[in-house]
C-alpha cells in the first residue's frame, strides 16, 4: 500500500511532463523569429549609393559580406531629408505621411514648416501617420533614438521611450553611448534609431565629384567601424540586427546651370514655399493662370506641373501641402529667385528615378542572410521589413514585406497568387503568408507536442506495469488496473 501511494505521487508528478513537453513544443510568436526582436536603424545623411565605391571602405564591406546589400534603392520624390526620414519609420509617401517637404505650407492650419525654424515641432504636421517608434511601444516595447529627425516631437502625444533632443554638435561617438546604454539597460530598448549629419552637409559644400569628397567617405566608414566596435564590446554584436542605410544620394551642381525665377516672374504674383531643386509655388489669387503660363515656358532646363498634372508615379498630389504649381529641375540645375542667393555645388531632391538620388542599404545580423546582393527595392518597403523583425503589427503603409523578405535568412522568397503586394495601404497590414507561415509552425507544433505526449504514456505504462511487478516476474492485473485510472 506505501509502495503504491509514492507510485501515485510519482505519477502525478511525471504527469506534468508531457504537458510541459508539449508546451515547449507548441510555437508562440517570439520562437517563430529567434533571433528577434532588436533592431538597429542607422541613416548617414546624404550617402549616395556609388560611395561605397568612391574610396576604400572596409566596414561597409565587411557588412556587405557577412549581411545583405541592395544596390538601388528607390527613395520617394521629393528626395530631400525630412520627407524621405518619415517615410523609413512609416512605410508611406510623401502625400500620405504629409511631411511634403523640407519647407512647406498648410493651407487650413495656416502654418509654415521649415527645417531651419522650430516650426518642425509642432506635432499637427506629423499627425497624419504613426510612426514606428509608436507602434513598437504600443505593442509592449521600448524605442530609442539619437537624434533621428522626428523623434523629438511630440506626436499623437507621445515621445520615443529614450531620445536626444536634437543638437548638430553631439558628436557621432556620444549618439553611439546612448543608444547602446539604451540597449543594455535593465529596461532595453528593442529598436534603436541612430543619425548621423554627414556626409550630406560636405557633399552640399563640396559637390559629390569634389576628390574631398573621399576623405569624408572615409570618415564615414571610420564611424562605422567604431559603431560595431562598440556594439562587440556590449555584446550586441550578432543578436542585432543592424540595417545602415540613408534618406538620398547627391548630384553635382554648377554656377553655369541656374535658373532664375526672377527673370520670369514678378514676385507680387506668387510666393515661394520652397526652393531648389523643386520650386513649390503658391500663385496669389487670381494669378495662377498667368503665372503657370509663364513659367511653362521659362526654362528648357525647369518642367512645371500643376499640382493635378503631377507624374503618378511620384505619389506626390493628393496633399494640400503640396503647392498649386510646382517646378521641377533637371539634375544638377539650380531653381531661385536670384542669383544673389546662396549657392551650393552639391544638391537633391530631383526625381527619385535618378540613381543618383539613390541611398545605401546594407544589413547584417542574425536575421539576415549572409553575402547576400539584391538588385532594388522601395524606400517605403523598409517599414514593412522592420515590423517583422520587431514582431509588430504594421499600421497601414505603401510598402511590401513581400518584396524584401528574400534579404531575411529564414523567409525563403514567396509569390501570392494575384503576384501583388500584401500590404496595401488601405488594405490588411499583415502580409497573408506570414499568417499561413505562422498556422503552418501551429499545426507542426500541435502534431509534435500530441506524439511527445503518446509517447511519453507508452513509457510511463511500461514503467508503471514494471514498478508493479511481483518479484517472481508476473504481472497482477488487479494491482494495475486501478493505477490506470488514476
Ligand atoms: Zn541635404
Amino acid at each position: 500500500m506505501l509502495r503504491q501511494s509514492s507510485t501515485l505521487k510519482m505519477t502525478w508528478k511525471l504527469l506534468w511532463v508531457p504537458f510541459l513537453l508539449a508546451a515547449w513544443a507548441l510555437p508562440t510568436t517570439s520562437s517563430l523569429h529567434p533571433d528577434q526582436p532588436k533592431v538597429l536603424l542607422v541613416a548617414f545623411d546624404g550617402f549616395r549609393w556609388d560611395y561605397l565605391y568612391k574610396v576604400p571602405t572596409p566596414h561597409f564591406h565587411s557588412v556587405m559580406k557577412y549581411g545583405v546589400h541592395v544596390k538601388q534603392v528607390t527613395n520617394i520624390f521629393i528626395t530631400k531629408t525630412y520627407p524621405n526620414f518619415y517615410t523609413m519609420v512609416t512605410g508611406l509617401f510623401a502625400e500620405s505621411h504629409g511631411i511634403v517637404s523640407n519647407d512647406m505650407f498648410d493651407p487650413v492650419l495656416n502654418k509654415s514648416f521649415s527645417l531651419d525654424h522650430m516650426d518642425i515641432y509642432d506635432s499637427e504636421f506629423w499627425e497624419a501617420a504613426t510612426p514606428i517608434w509608436i507602434t513598437n511601444q504600443r505593442a509592449g516595447h521600448s524605442s530609442g533614438a539619437a537624434m533621428w529627425p522626428g523623434t523629438d516631437v511630440k506626436i499623437h502625444g507621445t515621445f520615443p521611450t529614450r531620445y536626444m533632443p536634437y543638437n548638430q554638435s553631439i558628436p557621432f561617438e556620444e549618439r553611439v553611448a546612448k543608444i547602446i546604454e539604451w540597449f543594455t539597460s535593465k529596461e532595453p530598448i528593442n529598436l534603436g534609431l541612430l543619425y548621423w549629419e554627414d556626409p550630406d552637409d560636405m557633399g552640399h559644400h563640396l559637390g559629390p565629384d569634389s576628390p574631398l569628397m573621399g576623405t569624408v567617405i572615409s570618415d564615414i566608414d571610420n564611424k562605422l567601424g567604431y559603431l560595431i566596435k562598440m556594439l562587440k564590446k556590449a555584446k550586441l554584436w550578432g543578436t542585432l540586427n543592424l540595417i545602415i542605410t540613408s534618406d538620398h544620394g547627391m548630384t553635382q551642381c554648377s554656377e553655369e546651370r541656374i535658373i532664375e525665377l526672377d527673370q520670369y516672374l514678378d514676385r507680387d504674383h506668387y510666393v515661394l514655399i520652397d526652393q531648389s531643386p523643386v520650386a513649390a509655388i503658391l500663385p496669389k489669387e487670381g494669378e495662377f493662370d498667368e503665372v503657370y503660363e509663364t513659367l511653362a515656358h521659362a526654362h528648357p532646363n525647369l518642367t512645371v506641373y500643376k499640382r493635378e498634372e503631377i507624374p503618378e508615379r511620384w505619389h506626390y498630389r493628393y496633399n494640400r501641402r503640396i503647392q498649386p504649381i510646382i517646378a521641377v529641375a533637371d539634375q544638377g540645375w539650380h531653381v531661385v529667385q536670384n542669383k544673389s542667393e546662396d549657392f551650393m555645388l552639391g544638391n537633391h531632391g530631383y526625381d527619385n528615378a535618378l540613381p543618383e538620388m539613390h541611398p545605401i542599404f546594407l544589413a547584417q545580423g542574425p536575421a539576415f542572410r549572409k553575402n547576400f546582393t539584391k538588385e532594388s527595392m522601395n524606400s517605403t518597403d523598409l517599414y514593412p521589413l522592420l515590423c517583422h523583425l520587431l514582431d509588430i503589427t504594421a499600421t497601414p503603409h505603401n510598402g511590401s514585406f513581400q518584396k524584401v523578405q528574400d534579404l531575411l535568412r529564414s523567409a525563403a522568397p514567396r509569390t501570392t497568387p494575384d503576384g501583388k503586394s500584401t500590404t496595401p495601404l488601405h488594405g490588411r497590414t499583415k502580409p497573408k503568408e506570414y499568417e499561413q507561415e505562422e498556422s503552418y509552425a501551429y499545426f507542426i507544433g500541435v502534431s509534435l507536442g500530441s506524439i511527445l505526449v503518446i509517447i511519453f504514456f507508452v513509457i510511463f505504462i511500461k514503467h508503471l506495469v514494471r514498478s508493479q511487478m511481483p518479484d517472481v516476474g508476473a504481472v497482477h492485473p488487479e494491482i494495475v488496473q486501478p493505477l490506470l485510472h488514476a
